[in-house]
């Protein structure tokens, strides 16, 4: 079995549609096709939830109507045929009614979750009727058949594994299967999602789970490139990465891959290949287990963060101290992503602060507590990369204009890390690109 997923722009236009079901269908082997929403699909939604949450109804009934205008247009240009349209545009008007029934009562966080699924739920069937009118067989697997997560919103791989094998043996001749990508089920039952970007991991969660041939990720561009491409002028595509650089990549920052979609594939030895919609014959990047020499492969960004700084005096000395530190934090489920500490202060980093004001009065218990807002974690990651000699150096250099917040270094094998205010951001990647890339 192998998994395909595609994303948004690789379904964003009925052209690219058809080019879709050309990869699918080039072979007759046995497969799951993971679909995103159309692009902008997922912006649209959110900015309607925003405009219910704030009783915008007018606002929110215009962001409808064009959306719903631009799926019929979309409906139109894809079919050959008009059993298929009005086949389609009748799936599309029941999704378009429903949000349109939100607008007629309380919103809530269970409409807005449901109301976030309705992208990836009308891209899979418009695919599966497109398949359909070209006569190729396809059976669709409701992702909310088989998706789930946790009450630590943590995919629930046991459930996922039981169910899915269950469901596609209800379909002992199927061999071109078409999911959703992004939607679950939370442990309330209700339609919940893997966050942003979540097709991914939905489909590396499959391969995973299936213990696939590998789970190729069709993109719009040829694979993972050394830095951010829409940042940095010169950037090229790498072939080959371990799911440690991979991971590393993916979760700070790499836009690319969900930050945790190579988890499930590291820990089943499943092999990813990135690719392009666009371009198929690309070699694109192929991530699996095998490791290379020290190198540096590629920088990658992660915006949003928040540093805290605790300063005491206490701490002189004082073990124990961090213990307590760490469960201010694990109390309120907030990951911490780099540290450093001295004598009387430790600075620290997160990306989530749901429950920062929280955290911070538990916090001045032990001290100053200083915060810094708007602050990038800027990634260099290759295998052994902190043995190569000279890195640090040559990563200071680089960037040697830019002032350095924090710095973790021999954490990781795979990285080193900076933290910068994130208006140097770009500064910062483009000198790493020179200095480590020549580019
Ligand atoms: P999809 O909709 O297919 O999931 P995404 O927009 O989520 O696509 O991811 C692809 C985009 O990620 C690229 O178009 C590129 O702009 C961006 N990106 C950011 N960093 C990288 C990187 N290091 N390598 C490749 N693409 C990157
Ligand atoms: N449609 C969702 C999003 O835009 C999931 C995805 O594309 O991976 O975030
Ligand atoms: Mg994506």
């Amino acid at each position: 079995m192998k998994i395909l997923k595609f994303g948004g722009t690789s379904v964003g236009r009925p052209d690219r549609m058809r080019k879709v079901a050309k990869i699918v269908t080039g072979d007759d082997l046995p497969k799951i096709v993971v679909l995103s929403a159309l692009s902008g699909t997922t912006n649209s939604l959110v900015e309607i939830g925003l405009q219910l949450r704030n009783k915008k109804l007018q606002e929110a009934k215009k962001i409808i109507e064009s959306l719903c205008d631009h799926y019929l247009r979309f409906v139109d240009e894809l079919y050959q045929n008009e059993p298929s349209r009005s086949r389609a545009v009748k799936m599309i008007n029941k999704h378009f009614d429903f949000m349109r029934s939100l607008i007629q009562k309380e919103f809530n966080d269970v409409d807005e979750k449901a109301l976030l699924a309705q992208g990836e739920l009308m891209s899979t069937h418009m695919f599966h009727y497109y398949l359909q009118e070209q006569n190729f067989h396809s059976e669709m697997l409701p992702a909310l058949e088989f998706m789930a997560i946790n009450e630590d919103d943590e995919p629930d791989f046991d459930y996922i594994k039981v169910s899915l094998n269950d469901l596609i043996s209800k379909n002992p001749n199927g061999n071109l299967f078409i999911t959703q990508g992004y939607i679950c089920l939370n442990s309330e039952k209700q339609i919940d999602n893997l966050k942003r970007g979540g097709s991914d991991f939905t489909a590396t969660l499959l391969g995973a789970a299936l213990s696939a041939e590998k789970v190729e990720i069709w993109t719009d561009i040829d694979g993972m490139h050394n830095n951010d491409p829409r940042v940095v002028d010169k950037t090229f595509p790498i072939a080959d990465l371990s799911f440690n650089e991979a991971s590393e990549l993916a979760y700070f920052g790499a836009k690319i891959l969900h930050p945790s979609s190579i988890i499930p594939v590291k820990e089943y030895k499943v092999k990813v290949q990135l690719k392009n919609t666009m371009a198929p014959d690309a070699p694109g990047t192929t991530i699996s287990s095998i490791e290379k020499e020290k190198e540096i492969k590629a920088i990658a960004a992660k915006d949003g963060i928040t540093a805290i700084r605790i300063k005491s005096t206490r701490m002189l000395l004082a073990y124990g101290f961090l213990r307590r530190v760490f469960e201010v934090f694990e109390k309120y489920k907030t990951p911490i992503d780099m540290i450093t500490t001295s004598e009387v202060a430790v600075s620290l980093t997160i990306d989530n602060d749901k429950y920062l004001s929280e955290i911070v009065e538990e916090l001045n218990v032990f001290g100053e507590v200083m915060i810094d807002r708007s602050q990038t974690i800027i990634c260099i990651v290759g295998n052994r990369i902190a043995e190569i000699k000279g890195i640090v150096p040559r990563i200071f250099s680089s960037i040697e204009q830019v002032p350095v917040r924090m710095i973790s270094y021999g954490g990781s094998k795979y990285n080193v890390s900076v933290l910068v205010d994130t208006q140097y951001k770009n500064e910062a990647l483009k000198g790493l690109n020179l200095g480590l890339f020549d580019l």
